[in-house]
């Protein structure tokens, strides 16, 4: 084997170790889409080869690996922006319900991302071709700084801002606890994804009149970014099958 194979195993064993230090449960990308495409194929008798992805993740460029792992679906219907909150809301939700093949189902996977270095410092990590590490995320590492800033801070909605101002202002009320943790990079992460999760479960809740077909799988969790070329990790924190029938 090559010196650079095996630099780059070696890289790879030593991020798989700094990873489950911080997230003991998390899975690479790849195996988390093996794993969770055959749970919706053996357990829950879903074709997988009609389903439309719908992803609510952030926007960052550094995301879209993690996303690919799942591309034997059709889509995706992005649903994210900034910190992965999904700002198509319910007129999104709802175009997405119209585009799922016939007799096909649906299936929305969805979350916050945070970067991690090799030397186990939490949201930051080596952007490709850059000498120096930078955030990751970005829009929710901003907010925490502006948190820690500034004890009266408020964001102001306005248009020119508008999602980075949304997601400090949907983050205000866990603001104490994130400040107060251990991990402030780590707890905004975990606060931004119940954020999420209510969202997606509140639209599918409003427009689960506009799906033609029962069911929906929701694959929620915390993407984790490692450096460039090797695998993202991602730590599930919700699996369901959900019948929309019973909603
Ligand atoms: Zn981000």
């Amino acid at each position: 084997m090559l010196s650079w194979q095996k630099r780059l195993i070696m890289l790879q064993r030593k991020f798989d170790e700094v990873v489950k230090k911080h997230f003991p449960d998390a899975m690479d990308a790849k195996d988390t889409s093996i794993h969770y495409l055959g749970k919706m194929k053996n357990e829950h008798n879903l074709d997988v080869s009609k389903v439309l992805m719908a992803t609510s993740v952030c926007s960052d460029d550094i995301n879209i690996p993690s996303t690919t792992f799942f591309n034997v679906l059709f889509g995706p219907f992005i649903m994210g922006g900034l910190g992965g909150l999904p700002f198509v809301g319910q007129t999104g939700m709802t175009a997405y319900a119209h585009h799922i093949p016939d007799q096909g189902s649906a299936f929305i996977f969805y979350g916050p991302h945070i970067g991690v270095t090799i030397d186990g410092d939490l949201g930051k990590m080596y952007r490709p071709r850059q000498e120096n590490p930078g955030n990751s995320c970005g829009a929710l590492m901003l907010a925490l700084s502006r948190f820690q800033g500034s004890n009266d801070y408020k964001p102001v909605l306005n248009d020119d801002d508008y999602q980075q101002m949304k997601l400090e202002e949907s983050l205000l009320p866990y603001k104490d606890e994130v400040l107060k943790s251990e991990n402030p990079q780590k707890a905004i992460t975990e606060a931004t994804y119940d954020i999420i999760d209510k969202k997606i479960h509140e639209y599918l809740k409003t427009c689960k009149g506009e799906f033609s077909v029962d069911k929906v799988t929701l694959l929620g969790g915390i993407i984790i970014n490692t450096d460039y070329g090797l695998d993202d990790y991602f730590v599930a924190k919700n699996f369901e099958v959900i019948d929309l029938k019973s909603l």
